[in-house]
């Protein structure tokens, strides 16, 4: 099986799976099932030697309207597929490939139906609820080992009762703007400290099933009036939200993610001193 050879079946293969996906959502609809091309590569590079495949767009700012989904499969996959076809089992080969392909759509899907709709952040990535739900709706394949516990959810066992994807996306429509909601209410109530202001973003998880501290950003000024000290800190903190987290787990969890000390993935503290109208700065970062 030369690469060639293996270009066109991927090729085929990527055809076949829009048509299959575009029954399953949007059977009653003259629409594709993307709005923007998608095209497929193959990428011999990539030395993980777990990933199957991978999904880019060539999407760099927001307002930007033209842009291209990108699918790569691995050399995994080829050796995989290759030795299959050896075996006698190429039909098993091709179903691998055809799983690959599928879950890499529904990331590009979930990007055009959530993601640019500027709903939570990272709605397409791995651990997302949106995405896995997306991907639980086409009998998708996640590939992260801890993703199956999806199915033990409660959003898993409403979209299991959906009769069509509207529905679907009406239940995932609610659950994000449940999860807004319940930031929103966080942030009413710690924002009202003027001494100690604290800000609450989420997005959601490429990676972790439960919460992840993600930016750590805090500002703090003391300076001398009327002799005496006066300290006043800003603090933002955003936290990665994987699958199993719910309204009421953020509501419990967000307190302790502030004050624990553990570092997030970007961590930076500022402390600034005004004294005799002089102003000194201490910096600490970490992460990038
Ligand atoms: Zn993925």
């Amino acid at each position: 099986m030369n690469i060639k050879e293996f270009n066109n079946i991927l090729n085929k293969l990527l055809k076949s799976e829009l048509e299959f996906l575009r029954k399953r959502f949007k059977p009653y609809k003259r629409r594709s099932f993307l709005h923007r091309e998608v095209c497929i590569f193959i990428d011999l590079k990539t030395s993980n030697d777990r990933t199957l495949g991978y999904y880019v767009n060539t999407k760099d700012f927001s307002r930007q309207r033209k842009y291209i989904h990108k699918i790569f499969i691995t050399k995994l996959s080829l050796d995989d597929f290759r030795i299959s076809t050896k075996l006698h089992y190429k039909s098993f080969g091709i179903t691998k490939l055809r799983d690959t392909i599928r879950h890499e759509l529904i990331h590009a899907f979930v990007f055009e139906e959530f993601e640019e709709h500027g709903f939570i952040d990272n709605s397409h990535c791995d651990y997302s609820p949106i995405f896995l739900g997306c991907l639980a709706w086409c009998n998708g394949h996640s590939g992260h080992a801890y993703a199956n516990n999806f199915y033990s959810s409660y959003l898993y066992k409403g979209i299991l009762e959906c009769k069509k994807y509207d529905d679907v996306y009406d239940k995932l429509v609610c659950y994000i703007l449940k999860l807004e909601k319940a930031a929103r209410e966080i942030n009413e109530k710690i924002n009202r400290n003027v001494d100690d202001c604290k800000i609450l973003k989420i997005e959601f998880n490429q990676c972790g099933a439960g919460i992840v501290k993600r930016k750590y950003l805090s500002a703090t000024t003391v300076c001398k009036k009327d002799n005496k000290l006066c300290r006043n800190k800003l603090t933002e903190m955003t936290l990665g939200l994987g699958f199993l987290v719910t309204p009421e787990i953020l509501f419990k969890s967000y307190e302790r993610k502030f004050e624990n000390g553990v570092t997030a993935k970007l961590h930076s503290e500022l402390i600034a001193y005004v004294i005799d109208n002089k102003i000194k700065q201490k910096r600490f970062v970490l992460g990038s």
